[in-house]
This record gives C-alpha cells, sequence and structure tokens, in this order.
C-alpha cells in the first residue's frame, strides 16, 4: 500500500499588520524579527489540506495559526503519515 501523506497548501495570506508586512521591526541595524509573523511579513489566512486516503479535508480535521503552523485533528498517531510541505505563502518572497 502507498504511503499515506498529507499535503498541506497556504492558499490565502496577508500583510502582517504589525510589521506592515517587513518582517521586522525596520531597525537600521540589527533589525528584530516581527512576533506576530515571525519574519515573514505575511500571516496565513487560509490553507488546503489534501489526503491521499480522503481527499481535501474538511475545516474541521485541521487547526491552523498565522504564522503558518498546522495541527491534523483526528489522525492515527500510530499511522505513518507523511507530511507535505507548505511553501512559503503566497507574495513572499524569502530573503527580499
Ligand atoms: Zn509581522
Amino acid at each position: 500500500m502507498a504511503r499515506r501523506t498529507v499535503t498541506i497548501r497556504y492558499t490565502a495570506s496577508r500583510a502582517c499588520p504589525n510589521c506592515g508586512g517587513r518582517g521586522n521591526d525596520g531597525a537600521a541595524w540589527r533589525p528584530v524579527d516581527c512576533r506576530r509573523c515571525k519574519g515573514r511579513g505575511r500571516l496565513i489566512t487560509a490553507i488546503e489540506v489534501e489526503d491521499s486516503l480522503e481527499g481535501i479535508l474538511p475545516r474541521s480535521r485541521y487547526d491552523f495559526y498565522a504564522t503558518g503552523e498546522v495541527e491534523l485533528i483526528d489522525f492515527d498517531e500510530d499511522d505513518e503519515i507523511e507530511v507535505v510541505g507548505p511553501e512559503e505563502p503566497p507574495d513572499t518572497v524569502p530573503g527580499y
């Protein structure tokens, strides 16, 4: 049997209101990563989770945070699940 995979995609994000999308506090010398978006500059507002077994999962099967962490709900911990992704959110170019 093929290994079960769960693929996570960020489908929407918005500029972080705390840092104005900069990702840090804007200090000229040693800028500090924004606490709210963890330096990403964007907050995740929507994700899609696709299970190789069950297809696209309903919103009730997972939880996610604006920082991009995703928690899967009601998954058997004995199942070997490979989690794929997510990529950086849309509109984000790391390092710029
Ligand atoms: Zn921020």
